[in-house]
């Protein structure tokens, strides 16, 4: 059975995103199956698949309103099955944003795309959610739907603080709609070893969440922020690159911490 983890932080920029195809295409890369599901009517995650968002007959909105399974819905990229890194993709684009509105009458409509994943979770070994920068009915779909949370941050000053109402959110969730949701790990990205206010803010991290803090460390990498323009994240865009390697050694983390759990 799939193991199911949102990628979620409240905040935009933070690299939800970049930290979903990556962590994706490092899981294929150390031989994990994984459907990678966009969360967010922008589709980055769909766009950075290799998968043009504009083109897409079937998404996760149509899942979300029934009007299509998963495995109708879902498909494959030929650029990452060419880079040899491939992962399933439920794409998103902007019709997704009239979710929110069409399913307040729904009842359960927080479960929607948990019932839908019901359906294929015996097909992957990971499932990955990209939320949208909200604590939204999306992002609250996503949170019934997993096993836990993975919140990229950027170690600044203030990233403590934003944390709260993450983690308020996931606590609530956890008690009322998903007894078994909680948060994996933080990991710190974009990082910056030479600045020393960033060191500060990881040794912070460390001291108050402990081993909640992943081991992986993200580097600020250009090659990262490049992949996108090609439709490829970083670790098939350029797997030598300082930010591809430690994505693929991040996916080993996960691999290694479920193991566990
Ligand atoms: P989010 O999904 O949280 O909004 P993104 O993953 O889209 O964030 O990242 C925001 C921006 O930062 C993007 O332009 C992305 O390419 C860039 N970026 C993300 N991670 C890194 C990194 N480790 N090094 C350099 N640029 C990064
Ligand atoms: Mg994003």
């Amino acid at each position: 059975m799939a193991k199911i983890f949102c990628i979620a932080n409240q905040k935009g920029g933070v690299g939800k995103t970049t930290t979903a195809v990556n962590l994706a295409a490092g899981l294929a890369k150390v031989g994990q199956r994984v459907l990678m599901v966009d969360l967010d009517p922008q589709g980055n995650a769909t766009m950075g698949s290799g998968v043009d968002k504009r083109k897409l007959e079937l998404t996760v909105y149509d899942v979300l309103l029934e009007s299509a399974s998963i495995a109708e819905a879902r498909v494959k990229s030929e650029k990452l099955v060419q880079g040899g890194c491939s992962y399933d993709i439920l794409g998103a684009n902007r019709e997704l944003s009239g979710a929110e509105v069409e399913l307040v009458d729904v009842q359960r409509r927080e479960k929607r795309l948990k019932q839908a994943l019901a359906e294929v979770e015996q097909d992957y070994d990971f499932i990955l959610i990209d939320c949208p920068p909200s604590l939204s009915m999306l992002t609250l779909n996503g949170l019934c739907s997993a096993h836990g949370v993975i919140v990229p941050m950027q170690c600044e000053y203030f990233a403590l603080e934003g944390l709260t109402d993450l983690v308020n959110t996931i606590k609530q969730v956890h008690a009322n709609l998903n007894k078994e949701l909680a948060i994996i790990g933080l990991l710190r990205v974009m990082f910056d070893a030479r600045i020393t206010l960033q060191q500060q803010v990881s040794e912070q991290l460390k001291s108050h969440f402990g081993n909640k803090v992943f081991n992986t460390v993200i580097p600020r990498n250009v090659r990262l922020a490049e992949a996108p323009s090609y439709g490829l994240p970083g670790v098939v865009f350029d797997p030598s690159s300082k930010g591809a390697q430690a994505f693929v050694a991040f996916a080993q983390e996960m691999v290694e911490r479920i193991e566990k759990i």
